[in-house]
């Protein structure tokens, strides 16, 4: 969601890398952007609403000769709009009436309409109707002749989210940026250093990268950077090495990142599984959440905290641990779990899943859950991400950048681990070493089986094609295959925008049957594991309603076709797996749905990729 990025060096035009760093953010979502630099002694910013293309091209018509212009200094953002329509006015940077100042700010700023007044009263002038305006008004009031010092008062004032960069015209030679809530991440190069919400922007610079912790302030030159808290005192965070290639977060001859991302699945998944299935001790190896035995089997409850996606692969979870693993578990959307005050005991595990690591809620819900007792884990893609360094252990995905909005990889590799989390704790408990095994190999064979499902994509994309003008769908699943369902409604409706309802199969009945005629198509999970028998007695119900029925079935097994209308073929399984080949079947049912539509895929409308406000 939105994005900042901040250049201070001399090796290359800032302004390139800038417009560079915006693109690729792009993936995030956003509603207009613009950038700051400082020439000639004045603070220049461009602004447009829209795409970054469309920045580049007002650029070229303002300015064009600024190539030949050496623009060492500058701050960007995609905005993502709250506060205020995203029209030219509320696009960041925003500046200060003596226009000495500029900032670019990721978040919301709760107490805004009170210091907008008190600034107003003192005859500040606000061009915009956003709640990050009052931070740069704020700055140039504070400032007396040093801009970290300006920026550690202004944000000791402010209440709410922010990830902030401001530069000030008197010091073309450090960028000042402050967090709390909002991700900083700042690359440093050789005599460059370049800053970023997402560290997609900075990996074709540099590898070496520093996170910001909450309440830092960071003073950063061409030459480094220097971190402190907002009371000036030194603090040093720890350099991380990330290992994203530039060319993981770029699409490589495919036309949509979402398409790049599902074919990606069965690598992903099996950099998901490298070393961390032990065949001699029959168990899960996952060093990060540095489990004593003894700490493990103490365990006596799990509650997984996540939003969207990642609480459909926390669903499946739910089964796999209690399964596997004998663990009572609920999942619990993560904005609920802060808000509802959760009952925590002495025992209980907390398992926040994040893709970005930085999701708002599920970083309150890790907050609320350490500030009650409990044990918390993170299960995050992204290395170094707030989630992860909070929690201070857990499981990386290693599934590699997602870049694509709808969640794909990031499911697949998800569920993997949370099935390696539900091996190993199933292991200190009750399941025997030759049921480990068992599970060890269907693990080790996941990848394959999402290949064959890729294998059937021709297939995939004609029944979609088939049904591209249908408005309304329901999936329907159980078992296993519940979870999976929900998780193909919410990708239609992502990305096509059509009206797409998950839906325990045997629901059906208490309401969402009412709806059911000829245009509205019913998805049925109908794989051959427990609750394929009942669930085609639902499929028949559907069918008495007149709704096209398109199953999901395991490969050569022929009794469904005579309850459906048109069948995605999967590969055989055991019900752990199911629900993730099958996913991957989902994934790619609704590309095509949304391909034949003309959507826009990889950047659905008023979608973000990585949701940092509440
Ligand atoms: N709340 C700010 C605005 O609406 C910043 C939004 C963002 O993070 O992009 O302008």
């Amino acid at each position: 969601m939105c994005g900042i990025v901040g250049y201070i060096g001399k090796k290359r035009n800032a302004i390139d890398t800038l417009i560079d760093g915006l693109k690729r953010l792009e993936y995030r979502g956003y509603d207009s952007a613009g950038f700051a630099v400082i020439n000639n002694n004045k603070i220049k910013t461009i602004k447009e609403t829209g795409k970054v293309v469309g920045l580049q091209r007002k650029l070229q018509e303002e300015w064009s000769e600024y190539k030949d212009t050496s623009i060492n200094l500058g701050i960007a953002h995609t905005r993502w709009a709250t506060h205020g329509e995203p029209n030219h006015d509320n696009c960041h940077p925003h500046c200060d009436n003596n226009e000495k100042f500029a900032i670019v700010h990721n978040g919301i700023i709760e107490n805004y309409q009170a210091l907008k007044t008190q600034l107003e009263l003192k005859g500040c002038k606000f061009n915009s109707e956003t709640d990050s305006e009052v931070i740069v008004h704020l700055i140039s009031e504070c400032f007396e002749g040093d801009l970290a010092q300006a920026v550690a008062a202004t944000v000791k004032k402010l209440e709410g989210t922010f990830g902030i960069a401001a530069i000030a015209l008197e010091d073309s030679n450090s960028m000042v940026v402050a967090r709390s809530g909002s991700p900083i991440a700042i690359g440093i190069g050789n005599d460059e250093t370049i800053v970023a919400s997402d560290i997609a922007a900075l990996v074709a610079y540099t590898k070496r990268v520093i996170f910001l912790d909450d309440d830092d302030l960071a003073v950063i030159t061409a030459d480094g950077v220097d971190i402190r808290t907002l009371n000036n005192v030194p603090v040093s965070r720890e350099t991380t090495h990330i290992d994203w290639d530039t060319t993981d977060a770029e699409k490589g001859g495919y036309e949509h990142f979402m398409m790049k991302e599902i074919y990606e699945q069965p690598t992903a998944i099996s950099n998901s599984i490298r070393g961390r299935l032990d065949f001699k001790l029959e168990t899960a190896v996952l060093n990060g959440l540095n489990f004593t035995p003894i700490e493990m089997a103490q365990i006596n409850r799990i509650i997984i905290a996540a939003c969207g996606t990642s609480m459909h692969a926390g669903m499946v979870g739910e089964y796999y641990f209690e399964d596997l693993a004998s663990i009572p578990t609920e999942v619990e959307q993560a904005a609920e779990f802060r808000y509802r005050n959760p009952i925590i005991e002495k025992n209980s595990l907390v398992l926040a899943i994040s893709q970005s690591g930085e999701t708002a809620d599920t970083l309150a819900a890790v907050k609320e859950a350490q500030n009650k007792g409990a044990i918390v884990a993170g299960l995050c893609n992204v290395v170094g991400s707030t989630i992860a360094r909070e929690t201070g252990r857990g499981v990386y995905l290693h599934a590699g950048p997602e870049i694509g909005v709808a969640s794909t990889k990031a499911f697949t590799c998800q569920t993997t681990v949370l099935l390696m989390l539900a091996l190993k704790l199933g292991r200190n408990r009750r399941l025997s070493g030759q049921d480990g095994m068992k599970l060890i190999k269907e693990i080790n064979n996941i990848s394959t089986l999402v290949e064959t499902v890729l294998e059937q994509a021709d297939n995939i994309a004609q029944i979609a094609k088939k049904y591209a003008k249908m408005n309304n769908f329901f999936f329907i699943g159980r078992g296993y295959l519940f979870p999976a369902a929900l998780e193909g409604a919410l990708k239609l409706k992502e990305i096509s925008y059509v009206h797409a309802e998950g839906y325990h199969a045997a629901e059906l009945k208490h309401g969402p049957i009412a709806l059911l005629e000829e245009s509205v198509p019913v998805l049925a999970l109908a794989n051959d594991i427990a609750g394929k028998d009942k669930i085609i007695g639902n499929m028949q119900e559907c069918r008495a309603r007149k709704s096209p029925v398109i199953a999901t079935a395991t490969i050569g097994d022929k009794s469904i076709e005579e309850h459906s209308d048109d069948i995605i073929w999967i590969p055989e399984c055991s019900e752990f797996v199911a629900p993730i080949v099958t996913v991957v079947a989902l994934q790619l049912f609704s590309y095509y749905f949304a391909y034949e539509r003309g959507c826009d895929i990889d950047q659905p409308r008023n979608l973000a990729k990585s949701v940092t406000v509440e």
